[in-house]
């Protein structure tokens, strides 16, 4: 098996992994270090992490007994996969999408059946029908947006998903609070559908590792059951209860991004690139006329650093740039700009 590997090049713009560009409000880690004095560091944590899960349960608007928390989102997904997938069951994925689904689904001992998605990275329902002829999934992911190309899921693709779909529907929401649209208010006791979030991307704490999921109560209660006791630390659980008082700060930073988005989306469009509409903080991109492993370079070179997915199945020759503060955009479209000025190799001298 592969590894998962996500390459970190020392530069001084990092566009590549789809952190927020700015740390959480100073007020937040003062609070935090307040309380981390007081900890009682020699007693286990919370197994139960009460309150945060209580913080996270009043955001959404459900009950404490709806909210599953891990160590990011990838614990969720992990944690889902060992309660629900497993040797002799099937996990049905939309490829391109997010490595991790299909990668811990395998790691559970599951086999992965995916689903190509169509020339615009859209789900339809002929793609689904034709996926569930072929196998009786355990677990079926929707990563919405979708990561790397963007894509929102529509409501009418999630709901069809919902009825046709034999075992759990994941919806992997990420990157949910930059999106139109969010399937949190289909969640219900009588549906086998989760919704996963993390602080890492719109919270801007990617390195406090803490996810969750909101899901029916009986879910959550098996996860109880396979999840190690005490996997949330007491200063993780602390971080998390104290960021969701800053959630106004988290709005605006995510309403200064999307904004930052359109604009870079905008100028991407003006370029000799395919650019692909995204519901996230991150732009899929394909360079027309330049080799997208030369492209990458060159960004690199003149100091930005973006995703490239020139490999990956299905999305040959294309980058994704993750959205940055605005100076650190406008140094990525200028060292864009300046690449795609060169002639392209291969081209007649
Ligand atoms: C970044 C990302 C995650 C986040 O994982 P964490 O473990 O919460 O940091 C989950 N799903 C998708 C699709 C992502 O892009």
């Amino acid at each position: 098996m592969e590894g998962y590997h996500s390459p970190q090049v020392h530069v001084q713009v990092r566009l590549n992994t789809n952190e927020s560009p700015v740390a959480p409000p100073a007020a937040w880690q003062e609070l935090l270090a307040d309380e981390v004095a007081s900890v009682d560091f020699h007693r286990y944590p919370d197994r139960a992490a009460t309150g945060l899960r209580r913080g996270i349960a009043e955001l959404h608007g459900v009950g404490v007994e709806n909210v599953f928390a891990a160590n990011g989102s990838n614990e969720v997904l992990q944690t889902l996969c060992l309660t629900y997938a497993g040797t002799v069951r099937t996990v049905v994925t939309f490829e391109p999408s997010y490595m991790l689904h299909s990668h811990i689904a395998k790691i559970s001992g599951a086999t992965v059946v995916s689903g190509d998605r169509d020339a615009d990275f859209a789900i339809t329902a002929s793609i689904v029908d034709s996926v569930l002829e072929r196998c009786d999934p355990a677990i079926t992911f929707l990563c919405s947006p979708n990561n790397p190309t963007g894509v929102v899921d529509s409501r009418e693709l999630v709901e069809y998903v919902l009825r046709v779909a034999p075992g759990l529907v994941v919806v992997d929401e990420a990157y949910g609070q930059f999106a139109p649209r969010s399937a949190l208010d289909l969640v219900d006791d009588s549906r086998n559908l989760v919704v996963v979030r993390t602080f890492s991307k719109t919270w801007a704490m990617a390195g406090a590792r803490l996810g969750y999921l909101v899901g029916p109560s009986w879910l959550v209660e098996e996860l109880d059951k396979v999840v190690l006791p005490y996997h949330l630390d007491t200063v993780k659980q602390l971080a998390g209860r104290l960021a969701l008082h800053f959630h106004a700060e988290m709005r605006d930073r995510v309403e200064t991004l999307v904004r930052e988005r359109e604009r870079l989306v905008a100028v991407l469009t003006e370029l000799p690139v395919r650019v692909w509409p995204s519901g996230a903080n991150f732009v899929l991109f394909r360079p027309l006329y330049h080799d997208a492993n030369a492209v990458w370079q060159g960004l690199v070179d003149r100091g930005v650093l973006v995703r490239n997915c020139a490999s990956w199945p299905r999305l040959g020759g294309c980058l994704r740039v993750t959205i940055g503060t605005s100076a650190e955009d406008d140094q990525f479209l200028a060292a864009l700009g300046d690449v795609l000025a060169e002639t392209p190799e291969g081209a007649g001298s």
